[in-house]
C-alpha cells in the first residue's frame, strides 16, 4: 500500500513566512489599524501562497506575486476600518498599488529599497509610484500637506 506523505509546506515556503510575516503584519495593521483585521489578512495571504506555491515558484518574481495575493487579502478589510485616517484616505482617492507605497513608506516606515525588496518591485518603479501618490494626495488633499506622515 502506498503512503501518502503528509502535506507539509516546503522548507522554502516556511522560509519565505518567517522573513515576510512582520513586514506583512505592520503593512496590513497600518492599513486595517487592527490587530485581528492584520492577522487574518497575513494568514489568508499565505495559505493562498501555500496553496499557489510551486506555480508562484515559477512566476517571473515570487515576493511580487505574493504581494498581490497580500494585497486582495487586505482589501477584503478595507471595510472594517473605523476611523478615517489619512491611509483610508489613500485608498479612496488611488489605486491600490499606490495606496500600497504610502502606507509603506508612511505608516510603517520603509525606505524604498526596502519597499522594492518587500514588493517584489524595481527600487526605481516604487520611487516613481511614490512619488505620483504622494503628489496626487497632495493636490487633492491640502490639508494633509500638515499630516506627520506627508510632511515632504
Ligand atoms: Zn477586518
Amino acid at each position: 500500500m502506498a503512503i501518502t506523505p503528509p502535506r507539509r509546506p516546503p522548507l522554502e515556503f516556511e522560509a519565505f513566512c518567517q522573513l515576510h510575516q512582520r513586514p506583512y503584519l505592520l503593512y496590513a495593521q497600518a492599513r486595517s489599524g487592527s490587530e485581528g483585521c492584520a492577522r487574518s489578512t497575513v494568514e489568508r495571504a499565505l495559505d493562498e501562497l501555500s496553496l499557489r506555491w510551486r506555480t508562484a515558484l515559477q512566476s517571473p518574481c515570487l515576493p511580487a506575486r505574493a504581494w498581490e495575493l497580500l494585497s486582495e487579502a487586505a482589501a477584503v478589510h478595507d471595510p472594517c476600518r473605523q476611523e478615517r485616517r489619512w491611509c483610508t484616505t489613500a485608498y479612496d482617492l488611488l489605486p491600490d498599488e499606490q495606496a500600497d507605497v504610502i502606507v509603506l513608506r508612511h505608516g510603517v516606515n520603509l525606505n524604498v529599497g526596502q519597499m522594492a525588496t518587500l514588493m517584489g518591485a524595481d527600487p526605481s518603479a516604487v520611487r516613481i509610484r511614490l512619488r505620483a501618490a504622494e503628489a496626487a494626495l497632495r493636490r487633492r488633499r491640502p490639508k494633509m500637506r500638515t499630516s506627520p506622515f506627508l510632511s515632504l
